[in-house]
């Protein structure tokens, strides 16, 4: 880059500021999402195309009265050029990476109002313990409604003087929403979560003030094309091993989910189902899930139930993939450290964190090792959550119902890896829920997992996307 005259800021760039002092850049063009330290940006208003770095830095002294040194002028400029984020003709032209591209998903939002009842999984039962994993890092968005009955006067303790929705981007091709302040410094954590793990709006307003997803979660309904809707739950919750055996019984959760679905969106299965390449009616999806379903229900989850459902249902997919799945996942990880992350979405390293030797797992299927046996409590265990899945909409965010059931299986021989033969329903929670989550949270997750079960496969999808969207 010429540095006798800085290229001005892109216009189109969209710029939110954080509390913590950060700002966060959305690129509408080429669906980046960067986290800078605000200064970058206060020096970069200044880039007009003509100045060069002495001059932007007299402008900076005589408008704001900040001091910043030539050299530090033309890093920062470096740096934003890098990132494609000013006005050259290099920026104009660069296409945006397939990788960053909104998720490829199936299964759309609804607002339709349950006419009926929803079924639910057999034996799903669910109690919050307050372990607060939901109140992490997860963007709870807010309508108008659902911002104006929380009273920000009754936490005057916690708010510091400040609001507590923020700005955020949550999909690169969204304007930003309104979402609920999270304590960066504190592992994402809610602003209104207490150090015991209380929901202050829950205890000073009560559970209706909460906002919809808080009351609803964990549970999920899904309409599918024929039948009642169901009901089930999302597996990212802490207390799922605590309360899997005695919590309440979803089925009691019925009325109350169906309350907060007057307002709340659910999910609409399509009729036709994309399954190993071929477009298949939702009810035969249905069926191959049911089995495996029942498979593991009946047999527990283990190296051999795996390997049964492999050859059953996936012709042998898992034990194809196993090695180039550990492959590929390993070397994303250490990819990733050194990409920025996007905003909301976190990284697939801070799933990973959450497990003691988070590599591990990954290394044996890379040397292509097979899982140990686990305990009989977490071979039901994980049965249970692949239940829950396949139940609801199966691993529907990814664009194949049949590459996704595959993903699904390489991730329980990875819990079974993470936990070992002597670990705890508990290990296997948060195992489940870092293995599953480029299938059923963070789909960007999940290219390199559908490069390993099927490059061929992938590669097409990502021309398909490419056309699709003109690029
Ligand atoms: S409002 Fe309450 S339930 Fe919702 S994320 Fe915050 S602390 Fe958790």
């Amino acid at each position: 880059m010429n540095v006798a005259s800085i290229p001005a800021l892109r216009e189109d760039i969209e710029v939110n500021h954080r509390p913590d002092g950060q700002v966060d850049v959305r690129d509408p063009r080429l669906f980046n999402l960067y986290t800078l330290d605000a200064s970058y940006l206060d020096i970069a208003r200044h880039f007009d195309g003509e100045r060069d770095s002495q001059a932007v830095s007299e402008a900076l002294a005589d408008e704001e009265g900040l001091s910043s040194d030539p050299a530090e002028i033309e890093q920062v400029a470096q740096e934003l050029d890098t990132l494609y984020l000013l006005d050259t003709a290099t920026s104009a032209e660069a296409e945006p990476s397939v990788d960053n591209m909104a998720p490829y998903a199936l299964v759309e939002a609804t607002s339709r109002k349950l006419r009926v009842l929803p079924e639910v999984a057999t034996q799903a039962n669910w109690s919050c313990r307050m372990c607060g994993s939901c109140c992490h890092g997860l963007a709870v968005e807010l309508s108008e409604a659902e911002e104006a009955r929380i009273d920000g006067d009754l936490y005057d303790d916690v708010l510091d003087g400040e609001e507590f929705v923020v700005d955020a981007i949550i999909d690169p091709e969204q304007p930003a929403k309104r979402i609920l302040r999270q304590r960066v410094e504190n592992n994402r954590a809610c602003i209104f979560l207490s150090g015991e793990g209380q929901c202050l709006v829950h205890e000073r307003q009560g559970s209706q003030a909460k906002p919809d997803a808080c009351q609803i979660f964990p549970y999920m309904v899904v309409h599918l094309p024929k039948g009642k809707p169901r009901m089930t739950m999302r597996t990212n919750c802490y207390s799922m091993h605590e309360s899997w055996e005695d919590g309440e019984p979803a089925e009691e959760a019925i009325p109350e989910v169906r309350r907060l679905l007057e307002t709340h969106e659910a999910l609409k299965v399509p009729k036709v189902v994309p399954m190993f390449g071929r477009d298949k009616e939702w009810e035969h999806v249905q069926k191959v899930f049911d089995r495996v379903s029942n498979h593991f229900m009946a047999n527990g989850v283990t190296p051999e139930s795996l390997d049964e459902a492999d050859r059953k249902y996936l012709r042998g997919r898992l034990a194809k993939s196993r090695e180039k799945f550990g492959k590929s996942l390993l070397s994303y990880l250490e990819e990733e450290k050194k990409a920025a992350i996007p905003v909301e979405e976190g990284s697939l390293r801070e799933y990973f964190d959450l497990l003691p030797r988070p590599k591990t797992p990954l290394e044996a299927m890379k040397k292509g090792e097979l899982p140990p046996e686990p305990s009989q409590e977490v071979a039901h265990f994980l049965a249970r959550q692949t239940q829950l899945v396949l139940h609801g909409f199966g691993p529907l965010n990814v664009p194949d119902a049949g590459m996704g059931l595959t993903m699904l299986l390489l991730a329980l021989e990875a819990c079974l890896h993470a936990v070992g033969r002597r670990g705890k329903p508990q290990r296997a929670n948060i195992a489940f829920m870092a293995y599953t989550a480029p299938l059923l949270e963070v789909q960007t997750h999940a290219w390199p997992i559908l490069e390993a079960i099927d490059p061929r496969f992938t590669r097409g999808l990502r021309e398909s996307y490419i056309e699709e969207l003109g690029y």
